[in-house]
């Protein structure tokens, strides 16, 4: 069978992969801490919940609007303009199945084979799976700890084919936060070389020390060059209900709702409504699960750095922690790979190897985890370092 390029290039996503063989090992009986996840280890809130067991019973369950259902488009627009400062309008807004899909919808209107994406590695891989898929070229900086993305390293990659710049702040995998000086920089570089910016803010909720900050919200015509990409999955634990939104250039968001309009419509009604609440209702649960997560960030890293052969930078943000184990490869196992399945067989504790996020010789841990299986997962690190170096 002949198979078109694209089909041949595209690589599944790796963190994704790993998750269902611990979900296979977990069905085979195998008892396994799994710290690979993207997701919070809470239910959707009760009140979030009973929006869309509502939505069912109130008969909201046909195709709606391509772009989402009005009201929800109205509260995304009024979250941005309040919470976020990018003033929007709901003609702005497009709401799509998951952040994933919105990013890649995005690719899809902005690139031109040939053009170039600028990205920082280590990067969830999916940016440039889609990048590829659009056709264009991910050009890839190299950043190294505390791995904040500067304009300057931007401007040593900036070429003719430049056409988007892409941000995510708080980082997956790394936490790291660009600070605001620095997004003003990455802002004026942008507006004077005339780029489009992407900017993916699926994790600003968990923010720890610092306030997030938003690029389009640093000036009128930067915002005019910025689709923000966001979604509910982290911030309301709603992974599976798969709602995300994204904010723009109406030129820009319109060509998008018409790509939406010929692949799958719109997403869910019936996670619509649940977003909605998810807008407009209590916030107490995020609070919640911010400071839950500072908590289980801050034991981690006592306990990690207790461990000397592991090098860790303190997220500023999101739920991962990115830790270096150059120090233990080698002989014994070369690669963060070969050292993250040796991990999973001998200790039944699951992590993501660094090749999943093009930097090996790391592993991201979530702690996105309740705080017993935190602390079962340092034992278990603990014991398979001490294990192997005798
Ligand atoms: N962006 C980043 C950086 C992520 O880590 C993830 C999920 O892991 C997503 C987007 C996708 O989120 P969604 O569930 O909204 O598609």
């Amino acid at each position: 069978m002949k198979l078109s390029k694209r089909a041949l290039y595209i690589a599944s996503s790796p963190t994704l992969a790993l998750n269902a063989e611990v979900t296979q090992l977990q069905a085979e009986g195998q008892s396994v801490i799994n710290l690979t996840s993207g997701q919070l280890d809470f239910p959707t809130p009760t009140h979030i919940k009973k929006a869309g067991v509502k939505a069912i019973e109130d008969n909201i369950t046909r195709y709606t609007p391509t772009a989402g259902i009005l009201e929800l488009r109205e509260a995304v627009a009024k979250k941005l303009s309040k919470v976020n400062h990018v003033p929007t309008i709901p003609s702005q807004v497009v709401v799509g199945v998951g952040s994933k899909q919105l990013l890649y919808h995005a690719f899809q209107v902005l690139c031109n084979p040939g053009d170039e994406v600028i990205l920082a590695i280590p990067t969830w891989t999916t940016y440039v799976e889609q990048i590829k898929l659009a056709g264009a070229k991910p050009k890839l900086i190299q950043l190294k700890p505390p791995f904040v993305l500067t304009a300057e390293k931007i401007k040593s990659v900036l070429s003719k084919k430049t056409k988007v710049i892409l941000i995510n702040s708080p980082a997956n995998p790394t936490g790291a936060v660009i600070p605001k000086s620095e997004l003003k920089k990455i802002a004026q570089l942008a507006v004077k070389n005339s780029l489009m910016v992407v900017t993916d803010e699926i994790y600003e909720n968990f923010c720890f020390r610092k306030l997030s900050v938003f690029i389009a919200s640093l000036g009128k015509q930067i915002a005019k060059q910025t689709i923000t990409i966001n979604g509910v999955s982290k911030a309301y634990a709603m992974t599976g209900w798969r709602v995300g939104y994204a904010v723009g250039p109406s030129e820009v968001i319109q060509k998008m709702i018409s790509i939406q309009s010929q692949t799958t419509s719109n997403t869910s009604s019936i996670s619509q409504m649940a977003a909605l609440k998810a807008l407009t209702g209590s916030q107490r649960s995020v609070k919640m699960a911010k400071e839950r997560l500072l908590k289980r960030r801050d034991y981690l890293i006592k306990e990690l750095s207790k461990i000397s052969d592991l090098k860790l930078v303190e997220p500023e943000g999101a739920f991962y922690l990115f830790v270096s184990i150059k120090r233990l490869l080698g002989e014994k196992y070369k690669t963060s790979e070969e050292w993250c399945q040796a991990l999973l067989k001998k200790e039944s504790l699951a992590v993501v190897p660094g090749e999943a996020f093009l930097a090996p010789g790391y592993f991201r841990l979530s702690f996105a985890a309740s705080m017993a299986e935190l602390k079962t997962a340092v034992k278990k690190l603990r014991k398979f370092i001490e294990k192997y170096e005798n």
